[in-house]
């Protein structure tokens, strides 16, 4: 009898802070499957000054978005390593609906969570945000503060306070979210691969909703 192999591929939705970089890592360890982060792979780009970085790096610090066939690409790319034979879970893409549906000429989905935040909420999420450069850990110096102050959990990487975490900037870019992303919701709800959670709740009540969604 063959072992039943289950393909994965999720993407999460949401606005920015509403949780998909902390969640998409505890996936990464019950699912087997990879996380990727456009907004990882972009800032490691601008921090090896690589043309693909010195081309984000305007867009990021503005609080908009990278032009789509730039991301595409990179998408594009991506999608063909090895490592996502299993599935995948995408945090940050797409973002756009033309992203939305180049990424159906690139693969199948298997489920969509759409993680839901008040959006004054996430406004005091990201000004408190303090992430991992070296392992995308993300932690909250009110609601989810690391052991030692500064220092990562996981790596003991030095935390950051992100560029674009600052008032103005999360205002842009809650604007972009608001314009081009969250008409995503319907164009995969029509699709009915939409997985609604809440997601303002505790990160392992948000996690356990999460799992019984995909598990439906
Ligand atoms: P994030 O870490 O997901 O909040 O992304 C940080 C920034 O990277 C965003 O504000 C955008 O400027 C850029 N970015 C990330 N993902 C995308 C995408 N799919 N399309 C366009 N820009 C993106």
């Amino acid at each position: 009898m063959g072992e039943e192999v289950r393909i994965m591929r999720l993407v999460l939705l949401g606005a920015p802070g509403a949780g998909k970089g902390t969640q998409a890592k505890m996936l990464v360890e019950k699912y087997g499957i990879p996380q990727i982060s456009t907004g990882d792979i972009l800032r490691q780009a601008v921090k090896d000054g690589t043309p693909l970085g010195l081309e984000a790096k305007k867009h990021m610090e503005a609080g908009g978005l990278v032009p789509n066939d730039v991301i595409i690409g990179m998408m594009r790319e991506r999608l063909k390593q090895e490592d996502c034979a299993p599935g995948f879970i995408l945090d940050g893409f797409p973002r756009t609906k033309d992203q939305a549906e180049a990424l159906e000429g690139l693969t199948m989905l298997n489920a969509v969570v759409n993680i839901d935040v008040p959006l004054d909420i996430l406004l005091a999420r990201l000004t408190g945000r303090r992430s991992c450069p070296s392992c995308g850990a993300v932690f909250h110096v009110l609601n989810n503060p690391s052991k030692i102050e500064g220092v990562c959990d996981a790596c003991d990487g030095e935390l950051v306070h992100r560029k674009d975490d600052n008032e103005k900037t999360v205002k842009s870019r809650l604007d972009t979210y608001t314009s081009q992303t969250q008409p995503l919701i319907d164009f995969y709800g029509e699709k009915g691969i939409v997985v609604n959670v809440q997601g303002d709740g505790k990160i392992k009540k948000v996690f356990a909703n999460i799992v019984e969604g995909l598990g439906r």
